[in-house]
């Protein structure tokens, strides 16, 4: 059987040069779709080989499937209909169009990245941010990074290598992706001690665990959980106070990065940096594309002395910021010296939407499409205010005769993908996170999967 499979295998070049083939690689150099051609045979040869019975056929196929990976960009734009504000796997914070212009001018060309216009000298990347962190934030310096995992990492490499650092027991988290204190601080060289309990930690816990080697008190924003009931955990001030007279740093994981106040928004406090710096924290760290809403970063902010330590570490080299970040991050940030910076910024006008603004656009959804309004809660997500909900008006889609799973991956499978949630076994699509330009689209992408499903059907789509 193997003997007779193999003898029908086509050469390289009489499938490199199919039709069907050709056309599918017509944006692929030559050479490259003679190599998905061999690899395709390379593959049915070896699966022969193994005993597999050999289709021809599929050898086409399978040759026009890697051609499109090939050719087509597979990170696509995607109508979140989620409701799940800075969700992580979609790419957390949509951009402000200020950004996305910064963003793409800096991409298109030079920028004066390094230099000093002035005096044509060579300039740090980190100045064109400096003067609009100085008002945003309060700091004397402040420095962007990669994100604000490699921001932590660098901050305790630079100023506690070889010594100990203080962490509540109920803050030694994992924040998600694998990013857990215990195992950062490792990394960073630092020798973690952990004090109070995961409920409870008092000053005076930290107070006994100071020694000569303790180098900082680290407070990490836990994130993405909340213990509640019986807790308890110091004010930023009063450790700030047993840090100075113990002259060890104070350093302040605030996580998302927010500067505007969530309380506004019926949402509980987020930390914002700038208080943690006005109440005392040596060194604050944030991400950019959580409740920032930037591109992604991380920023370390405090005074000028420790900002030169951790700028002179060779390590910072490795986490350094591109120049199309850092304009996206600077364009970001200069929104927030503005008026009204929640309507600027797309995640602080989802935050800020009121649940009748979201009533009528699922209502010209649902004129549209059909189905039923109904009153659900979206979330903030990326990690921030867990289990806080904003109220919202969704559109159940209509009920058909296809399973909602089958819809669902229908919905994801379009052009342009769009995810829903499903609740009670329907999908529910929240205006929340859809900007209103994407209005257009998620109609026509949605009502065409609504009406596609007997046609569709049987024509079995491969995976
Ligand atoms: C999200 C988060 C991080 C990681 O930030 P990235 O920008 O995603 O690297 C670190 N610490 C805290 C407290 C966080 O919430």
């Amino acid at each position: 059987m193997t003997a007779s499979s193999l003898r029908d295998l086509p050469s390289v070049d009489s499938l490199a040069s199919d039709a069907e083939v050709v056309l599918a690689g017509a944006q692929v150099a030559h050479d490259i779709r003679v190599a998905v051609a061999r690899n395709v045979i390379d593959d049915a040869r070896r699966r022969a080989l193994a005993g597999n019975v050999l289709d021809p056929e599929a050898l086409t196929a399978d040759a026009v499937a890697r051609l499109q990976a090939l050719a087509a960009p597979s990170q696509r734009r995607v109508i979140n209909a989620t409701g799940i504000i800075l969700h992580t796997n979609l790419g957390r914070a949509p951009l402000a169009a200020a950004a996305v212009q910064a963003m793409t001018a800096a991409a298109s060309g030079y920028t004066n990245l390094e230099v000093n216009l002035t005096s044509g000298a060579r300039g740090s990347r980190q100045d064109h941010v400096s003067p609009v962190w100085r008002h945003l934030l309060g700091s004397e310096s402040a420095m962007v990074v990669n994100n604000n995992a490699s921001a932590v990492l660098l901050a305790l490499s630079s100023l506690c290598r070889g010594g100990e650092v203080i962490v509540s027991r109920g803050e030694a988290v994992e924040i998600g992706g694998g990013f857990r204190i215990p195992e950062i601080l490792r990394i960073s060289g630092a020798k973690l001690v952990e004090v109070g309990t995961t409920n409870r930690t008092r000053t005076g816990d930290y107070a006994a665990a100071i020694s000569a080697k303790t180098r900082a008190i680290l407070k990490v924003h836990p994130s993405n959980f909340r213990i509640i009931g019986f807790t308890e955990k110091p004010p930023l001030e009063e450790l700030s106070a047993l840090a100075r007279n113990h002259d060890i740093l104070l350093m302040d994981d605030v996580g998302s990065g927010a500067l505007l106040d969530t309380t506004r928004y019926g949402l509980t406090a987020e930390p914002r940096p700038q208080d943690s710096l006005s109440a005392g924290a040596d060194i604050v760290m944030f991400s950019t594309d959580k409740l920032f809403g930037g591109p992604q970063g991380g920023v370390i902010a405090g005074s000028s002395e420790t900002l030169r330590k951790i700028m002179s570490n060779p390590l910072a080299r490795t986490v350094r910021t591109d120049k199309v970040h850092l304009a996206g991050v600077e364009a970001t940030a200069r929104i927030y010296l503005e008026n009204d910076p929640a309507a600027k910024i797309p995640i602080w006008s989802m935050i800020s939407a009121t649940a009748d603004e979201l009533r009528l656009r699922a209502e010209r959804w649902k004129s549209a499409l059909g189905g039923d309004i109904v009153p659900s809660q979206s979330a903030v997500g990326g990690g921030s205010l867990p289990g806080e909900t904003l109220p919202t008006y969704c559109l159940a889609l209509p009920q058909t005769r296809t399973p909602v799973t089958d819809l669902s991956r229908r919905l994801r499978e379009s052009d342009p993908p769009t995810m829903g949630r499903i609740e009670d076994d329907r999908i529910l699509l929240d205006p929340r996170t859809v900007q209103e330009s994407e209005d257009a689209d998620l109609v026509a992408t949605v009502s065409k999967c609504l009406h596609s499903g007997k046609r569709e059907r049987g024509k079995g789509r491969q995976h």
